[in-house]
C-alpha cells in the first residue's frame, strides 16, 4: 500500500524542479522528492551504501538505514524511518530476504513512482542461492552476504549504475565513467587478493558468522564451517564439541569471530581445539570513520581479507600493497 497523499506534494516539486532547472527528467510517474531535483536514495547495510556511493558520487542524495555494527540479519529499523522512506525516489537493498522488515517498511512508505530494488536478487538466478548451517534451506532464507565477493559486488555497481543512468539520464555519463573506474578498481584488487591467498598453505575458513560463502566459490576457498545457528543463539553444548573436533581435524591455525558478533562459545573452542582465535572480522561494520577512504566497501574487504591470509599463515603483502581509493565523493550518510 502506498501513501497517496504524497503524491500531490510531489508533482508540485518536480514543476518547480523543472522550472528552476530546466532539466528534462520524464518523472518515470513520481518525479523526483527533493527541492533542488536531486534523486533521494536510500540504502540499507553500510558495504551497500558505500557501493552506491562510489557510482553516484555527488549527483544524488544517498542515506543508509541500518546503523553500523547492528545485526543487519535481524535488524527492525525505528518507526522513523517510514518518514524517510517515504521521501525516497529509490531504496536500493540487498534482498535474499536479509532485510524483510526494511522491506516491509518500504513497501507500505514508498511514494507513486519510487522503486525498491534488491540488488542480490537481481545478481544471481535463484539456483545459484546458497544455503549452509546457518542459512538452512528449510528456513527460506539464503546466505544474503554477496558483496564479500568482489566480483558479485561489482555487478550490484553494475545494476546501480544502469538503474541510475534510467532514473537521472542526465547523469548517465558520469555514472558510466564511475562504474568503469570502479571496475578497474576491482580488478586490480582481485588480482591482489588471488596474489595473497596463493601463499595460504590451507584455504579454509571456519568463521562465527558466515559471511563468506559466495566469496569461498568463487576464490577457491573452503569454509569447513559456521557457528552461529540460523536464529543467532549459541551453539548446542554437542554442536560445540562437534566443532571442537572439526577444528582439531581440519588443521588450521586459526578461526575467526566477527566484532559485530562477540562470541565467548568460538573463544571456547579456540582454546580447546589449541587453535588462534581471530575475533575481528566484519561483514558490514565498515573499519574508519565516514569520510576516510578505508570507511568503504573496499577498506572493509581489504581489512577482511589481510586478517584471513596473516592468520592462515598466508604473506598479505599484495594486498597491504593495494590501494584503497573510492572512484567518486561519498557524501552518503551512515548511521552509526
Ligand atoms: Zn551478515
Amino acid at each position: 500500500m502506498k501513501m497517496l497523499r504524497r503524491t500531490s506534494a510531489a508533482g508540485l516539486v518536480l514543476i518547480v524542479a523543472l522550472l528552476a532547472v530546466g532539466c528534462g527528467a520524464d518523472g518515470d510517474g513520481g518525479g523526483s522528492a527533493s527541492a533542488d531535483g536531486r534523486l533521494q536514495i536510500d540504502t540499507t547495510v553500510a558495504p551497500i551504501t558505500s557501493i552506491v556511493a562510489n557510482i553516484v558520487g555527488d549527483r544524488a542524495d544517498v542515506k543508509g538505514i541500518v546503523p553500523e555494527g547492528t545485526n543487519s540479519h535481524t535488524f527492525e529499523p525505528q518507526p522513523s524511518v517510514a518518514e524517510l522512506l517515504s521521501e525516497a525516489d529509490v531504496v536500493y537493498i540487498n534482498g535474499l530476504v536479509l532485510e524483510e522488515p526494511t522491506k516491509e517498511l518500504a513497501d507500505q512508505n514508498l511514494k507513486d513512482g519510487a522503486e525498491l530494488v534488491e540488488l542480490g536478487i537481481l545478481t544471481i538466478p535463484e539456483e545459484e542461492y546458497l544455503y549452509d548451517f546457518s542459512f538452512p534451506e528449510e528456513g527460506g532464507k539464503p546466505n544474503p552476504h554477496l558483496w564479500t565477493d568482489p566480483t558479485l559486488a561489482l555487478k550490484y555497481a553494475e545494476i546501480v549504475k544502469n538503474d541510475m543512468s534510467e532514473r537521472d539520464p542526465d547523469n548517465a555519463e558520469y555514472y558510466a565513467d564511475n562504474y568503469e573506474q570502479f571496475s578497474e578498481v576491482i580488478d586490480e584488487f582481485d588480482a591482489a587478493m588471488r596474489e595473497a591467498f596463493a601463499t595460504i598453505p590451507k584455504r579454509e575458513l571456519l568463521t562465527y558468522h558466515d559471511a563468506y560463502a559466495y566469496f569461498a566459490k568463487t576464490y577457491d576457498w573452503e569454509v569447513i564451517g559456521a557457528i552461529q545457528v540460523s536464529d543467532f543463539e549459541d551453539p548446542t553444548p554437542g554442536e560445540i564439541a562437534d566443532l571442537i573436533d572439526q577444528v582439531k581435524e581440519a588443521g588450521v591455525p586459526a578461526i575467526f569471530g566477527s566484532e559485530v558478533f562477540p562470541s565467548p562459545v568460538l573463544e571456547q573452542i579456540g582454546r580447546e581445539a589449541d587453535v588462534e582465535y581471530v575475533d575481528v572480522l566484519r561483514d558490514d561494520d565498515l573499519p574508519g570513520e565516514p569520510g576516510e577512504e578505508e570507511h568503504s566497501w573496499l577498506g572493509l574487504m581489504r581489512f577482511d581479507f589481510i586478517t584471513m591470509t596473516e592468520a592462515l599463515g598466508g604473506d598479505p603483502s599484495a594486498l597491504e600493497a593495494f590501494e584503497i581509493r573510492n572512484v567518486a565523493p561519498d557524501e552518503a550518510l551512515y548511521p552509526q
